[in-house]
């Protein structure tokens, strides 16, 4: 069935090539190049996408430029709707894209199924959050020296056009929660989808198309970012750019594009202090589950956790045990297993890298620490001090380090000179030590008694540091996405 829909997406042939959306058909490139996407699974080839040449780009922003101020005309609670039914074609096709995200990021069924209906929800929730954005009026009169001639009437307004940079482990999502509030406030979207990852995100176009938003007012340009990225980033356009990603391109791309809006979610790298007096089953139950979801490739995962001798001593045998019982490795198109394969080879190279240098550097592998192929064994370190790379730097994978320190003070150091600062998790029985503590911890947010975690989407959610600049979280990313208009009447004394 999803073919019938779906057909013009593609040649239809074996391993398909999959054309882009120029906002208003389905096309080839005249590059005549193409990207191939491999399932991590096992490196077959499942798609090709098109590489779009420059002057593609340019006519697609142009249209998208064009469509936004129609799009901007329509009443928000008819752009609502279209919205609402497009989140309704995510549900009726669940099956369909979880299979399909399964095979081309290699998620596990619970994972990528989960990831395709929050993104219905998430759809819903802006749409009806949208209807609530308001702007205000104010008078001169409150301010020293001014009387009531003056009033200022201040709407919110779209921003045009903004470019949607999303990353391969949320391919759906994290593209979700950038193009629906975009839509719903007026604005046109020129999305650029992670390579891997991308054949998800055309079939995601296509379920807007279908729901109705009209030619022009998203396209979807498809080719590597090393190729195309930096054109798009810098395409005088462009009036905002969202990017979700690695800290390194997030940092290249923000020295690039120059004076308009961003909203950028980084690397996160995150740690979890564990106090003297928590629960150290629930705590151990916490910490498989945020270091080995997704195999470790979530910007929320537990990197390191930082603990005193006789607590890490206390948890780090239960944190073995309860990997050893809830951690299936395997085939993630088995329902049954848990953690799959890694992203691609270079990264499974580099995280096997890096386990070997932290051993070399006296860690200690406590379980795990072998690779077959893309699949890396769940990880825990012993003995890992802050300055090895493997928790220097976000290794995106499977593999958890505890930190012996010396006083709670010494964590705070490691985590507030760390140059990441996304999420930070504080174990404890006593509530009120938690959130003490958590205002000396430099990140954007701090879980008390558990992992780092995004969501609920309406909670605000933010990077420090090299973590991201701006805020999200459903209200916070409508406020992000349009700009306060004032216009100040002056009326006869
Ligand atoms: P990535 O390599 O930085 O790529 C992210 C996106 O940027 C992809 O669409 C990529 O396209 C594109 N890109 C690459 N070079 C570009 C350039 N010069 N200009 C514009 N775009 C460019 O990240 P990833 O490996 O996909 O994702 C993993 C990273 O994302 C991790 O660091 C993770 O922590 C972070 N992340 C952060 C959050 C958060 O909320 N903070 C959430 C999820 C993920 P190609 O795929 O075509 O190269």
């Amino acid at each position: 069935m999803p073919k019938d829909y779906f057909a013009q997406l593609s040649d239809q042939k074996s391993p398909p090539t999959y054309n882009f959306f120029d906002g208003e058909k389905w096309t080839a490139s005249t590059s005549g190049k193409t990207v191939d996407v491999t399932s991590p699974i096992n490196g077959n080839i499942i798609g090709r996408i098109q590489l779009v040449t420059f002057s593609e780009i340019d006519r697609a922003i142009m249209k998208a430029r064009q469509a936004q101020k129609n799009w901007q005309a329509i009443p928000m609670i008819q752009r609502g709707k279209i919205l609402h039914l497009a989140a309704d074609w995510i549900r009726h096709h669940e099956y369909y894209l979880t299979t399909l995200l399964i095979k081309e990021i290699g998620k596990t069924t619970a994972e990528a199924k989960d990831e395709i209906l929050r993104s219905a929800d998430m759809i819903d929730y802006f749409a009806n959050e949208g209807l609530n954005l308001r702007g205000e009026e104010l008078s001169g009169e409150v301010f020293p020296g001014y009387d009531q001639t003056k009033m200022a009437i201040i709407e919110r307004v779209p921003l045009g056009v903004i470019l949607a940079i999303a990353p391969f482990n949320y391919p759906v999502n994290l593209s979700v929660s950038k193009i629906t509030p975009a839509l719903i406030t007026g604005n046109s979207i020129v999305f650029k989808p992670p390579t891997q990852g991308a054949i998800s995100s055309l079939y995601l176009t296509e379920i807007f198309r279908i729901a109705g938003v009209p030619d022009g007012t998203i396209v979807t340009l498809t080719g590597g970012g090393s190729d195309i990225g930096d054109y798009l980033c810098t395409h005088p356009q462009v009036d905002m750019v969202t990017f979700t990603g690695s800290s390194l391109v997030g940092k290249h791309i923000a020295e690039k594009i120059g004076m308009i809006p961003i909203l950028f979610e980084c690397g996160g790298n995150n740690p979890a202090i564990i106090l003297p007096d928590a629960d150290m089953e629930a705590t151990a139950a916490e910490i498989v589950k945020g270091a080995f979801s997704y195999s470790g490739q979530r910007c929320t995962a537990i990197k390191y956790v930082l603990g005193l001798d006789p607590t890490i001593d206390k948890v780090l045998p239960k944190v073995v045990e309860r990997t050893k019982e809830l951690i299936k490795m395997g085939d993630p198109r088995i329902p049954e297993n848990n953690l799959g394969p890694v992203i691609s080879d270079a990264a499974a190279d580099e995280i096997e890298k890096r386990i070997l240098l932290a051993k070399a550097q006296e860690a200690r592998i406590v379980y795990g620490g072998k690779r077959e192929g893309k699949y890396i064994e769940p990880t825990i370190l012993d003995n890992v001090r802050p300055s090895m790379e493997i928790i220097h730097t976000e290794t995106f994978g499977p593999v958890v380090s505890f930190v012996r320190i010396k006083s709670i003070d010494e964590a705070l150091t490691i985590i507030n000179d760390s140059s990441y600062g996304l999420q930070a998790s504080i174990f404890t029985s006593d509530e009120g030590a938690g959130i003490n503590l958590a205002k000396k911890i430099n990140v954007g947010t701090v879980q008390i008694n558990s992992k780092p975690q995004r969501g609920p989407d309406h909670f605000p959610f933010l990077g420090i540091k090299g973590s991201g600049a701006g805020v999200q979280g459903v209200r916070y990313t409508l406020e992000a996405m349009t700009r306060l208009k004032p216009i100040v009447l002056n009326k006869p004394q």
